[in-house]
């Protein structure tokens, strides 16, 4: 089996993650701060926060920004649930952005409109979270300035855009946004194990995210009550949860985080290579936007023909032994949310697309027999 996504560990990896096993600490030692340090540098923001993985990162940002019972967050139906599941456990509504139907992501002409109708409505969000699909960043120029004049906060779902740059700067730096959250799941660009980062430039949103990351608890005294009881003595302040990234964890990511720029590049020619290899009369190939670079996460493509002829397509490459996946079921089909009143057909463009989505197999170690194979199958599962 050809997987859709796979990690790739080398020996200096293992090499790291032996001597996190071996050293004094196993969680909350030196490690998950040189790896928080080497993420804040690459998404050229002041502070990061490492998570045990980017849906604890997610809540953590939401919480941080005081998202609770009473507010709505907005985001893209064509994510993983994990963007939007976050908001719920923070008690408040959700609603869904329709994407824009050539970058798949948060359509900005979506989003004014709807801007529009929710402040007739009294109904405004308070936070919007854009999710960079693939790899390639939303438009957050454009967000940011809604963000202004709505007063709506940011945070980016950069789950799969971790290395990835917008209008020649990295995502994560946050001109545009609050907070930006970046997940090292296997499939994901760089990994360790599970995992998770939030980054930002304000310090005390930082230090909120770092509360809601470990149970609430502090031994700043800025943030305690201060009934200093001696050296002992600390104060849970908010209702926080154990997100914490362990030593090992760290130590991998850090360790991959090395190979990030070469990871990129790589996924890079492997999009080059199908761009060269597909028949566009047969099947659409994703854009790479001229004015952001996309860390490539997934290369989607576009079956023409509907649901059905999709089906078809997608079990003749996973019958070919071809790990094909979707990403991602509008949100708001699953059965929980059209219990919480979303009914199929929400987001047209999002149904569109989704419709004819196919994620074929993209990872660094690709090799290029391989990559021949699934085209000449999805060519013929296509034409049959
Ligand atoms: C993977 C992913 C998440 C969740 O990441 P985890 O680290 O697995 O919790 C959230 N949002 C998007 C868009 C993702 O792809």
């Amino acid at each position: 089996m050809i997987p859709y996504g796979r990690q790739d560990i080398d020996e200096a990896d293992l090499a790291a993650v032996r001597d996190a096993l071996s050293s004094d600490f196993l969680t909350q030692g030196p490690r998950v701060g040189i790896f928080e340090d080497k993420i804040a540098q690459v998404a050229g923001a002041k502070h990061a926060v490492a998570a045990n993985s980017a849906t604890s990162a997610l809540h953590m940002a939401y919480l941080a920004l005081g998202l609770g019972p009473g507010d709505i967050l907005w985001t893209s139906p064509i994510t993983f649930v994990a963007t939007s599941n976050a908001a719920l456990y923070c008690g408040a509504e959700v609603d869904f952005v329709d994407i824009d139907p050539v970058s798949f992501n948060l359509s900005v002409d979506s989003l004014k409109q709807k801007l529009v109708e929710a402040e007739r409505e009294g109904k405004l969000p308070k936070i919007v979270a854009p999710v960079h699909l693939t790899g390639q960043s939303a438009d957050m120029r454009e967000i940011g300035e809604l963000a202004r004049e709505y007063g709506f906060r940011v945070v980016e779902d950069a789950s799969h855009a971790i290395g990835a740059s917008y209008l020649g700067e990295p995502v994560g730096n946050g001109r545009y946004s609050d907070i930006t959250v970046f997940s090292f799941h296997p499939v994901k660009i760089i990994t360790s194990g599970e995992g998770g980062m939030a980054v930002t430039n304000d310090p005390e949103l930082a230090q909120r995210l770092r509360l809601f990351c470990s149970h609430g608890v502090t031994r700043d005294a800025d943030l305690m009550e201060a009934r200093d009881e001696g050296p002992w003595y600390y104060e849970q302040v908010e209702l926080g949860y154990n997100y914490r990234m362990t030593d090992i964890q760290a130590a991998l990511g850090a360790s991959q985080s090395a190979r990030l720029e070469s990871f990129i590049a790589r996924r890079h020619e492997i999009a080059d290579t199908y761009d060269r290899l597909i028949d566009s009369n047969l099947v659409s190939t994703p854009v790479r936007l001229p004015d952001r670079h996309s860390s490539l996460h997934l290369y989607v493509v576009q079956i023409a023909g509907g649901a059905e002829k999709r089906r078809q397509v997608f079990e003749g490459l996973r019958g070919a032994q071809i790990g094909v996946n979707v990403h991602y079921i509008p949100v708001y089909h699953q059965p929980y949310y059209r219990k919480l009143g979303f009914e199929i057909g929400y987001c047209p463009m999002a149904e569109e697309y989704y419709s004819g989505a196919i994620s074929i197999p993209m990872y660094p170690t690709l090799q290029e027999d391989e990559q021949t194979f699934v085209v000449d199958t999805l060519h013929r599962a296509v034409n049959g």
